[in-house]
């Protein structure tokens, strides 16, 4: 067996800075700003932020109401424009690709989960799960076979064929974690992921979303008000008013995969 020297996080640092291999990043933000109009005010939700994203890692982003978690989320997948700055995804720039582009992009690498299911209430959970599939038009026994993959990987399989009204909200997150994870995604980004659950729900879906982190090397990014979620990510990204206040310690807290290289597939 390969003896794999871990630098300590200074020694990272230190290399990073210097001519050392680069982190293999998932995703970075670079002086990104966003400002809504609003008619009479903008509102500055970005203000100059950074923030990179090594592949593999589970980040939670913390931080006060109001203090452009959701816009940073939003901006970092695509799912709304910047005005300034750039945002790299998996080395690629977002401004440099075309709207359909970017669509096709986030439907092939990015999975989403949000507060509030977003499942569609007359479909069943497996057809919610392989709805993204179908829309990328493929075939419809791959999708109901990929489908129930997915849910069995969030210990579902049995719900399949029941619709979200007959799902309490812990399983109805796990058919939207089953749907994020469908398209087999480099990075999933999660908004307020147990923000709608009791606590002992949310502790089941953070768990599961550590154990799809270690198991299957995805990255996370997971926005939260939940101490309990941060504690168990890689490391806790702090914001206020619009910018990254603490980092964390990012080459800390990476899994080995992702510092060697390995989970890059
Ligand atoms: P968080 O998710 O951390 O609570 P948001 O990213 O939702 O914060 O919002 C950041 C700031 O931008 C807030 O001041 C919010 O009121 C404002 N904001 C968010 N979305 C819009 C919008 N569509 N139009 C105008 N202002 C918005
Ligand atoms: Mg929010």
């Amino acid at each position: 067996m390969d003896i794999v020297e871990v630098p300590t996080a200074t020694e990272s640092r230190q290399s990073a800075a210097s001519e050392g291999p680069a982190p293999d990043l998932i995703a970075e933000a670079r002086s990104v700003h966003r400002i809504y109009e609003t008619g009479r005010v903008n509102v500055h939700a970005l203000n100059g932020l950074h923030l990179a994203i090594a592949r593999g890692e589970m980040t939670a982003v913390m931080g006060p109401s109001g203090c452009g978690k959701t816009t940073l989320l939003n901006c970092m997948s695509g799912l709304d424009a910047i005005d300034e700055g750039d945002i790299l995804i998996e080395g690629v720039s977002l401004q440099s690709m075309s709207d359909r582009e970017r669509t096709d992009y986030r439907a092939r690498r990015m999975g989403f989960v949000f507060q509030f299911y977003n499942l569609m209430p007359v479909l069943t959970a497996v057809e919610n799960v392989e709805l993204p599939l179908l829309v990328a038009r493929q075939p419809a026994g791959e999708a109901r076979r990929r489908a129930m993959e997915a849910l069995e990987l969030v210990g579902l399989v049995d719900r399949a064929r029941h619709l979200p009204d007959e799902l309490s909200g812990g399983e109805r997150q796990r058919v939207t974690i089953a749907r994020a994870l469908v398209n087999d995604p480099a990075i999933v980004w999660a908004d307020e992921p147990t923000g709608d659950l009791d606590s002992e729900n949310a502790d089941e879906i953070t768990d599961l979303l550590r154990r799809l982190n270690r198991e299957r090397g995805l990255s996370f990014v997971i926005v939260t008000h939940d101490i309990s979620v941060g504690r168990q990510a890689d490391r806790i990204v702090r914001m206020l008013d619009g910018r990254v206040v603490d980092e964390g310690s990012i080459f800390a807290a990476t899994p080995m995969r992702a510092r060697s290289g390995e989970g890059s597939s």
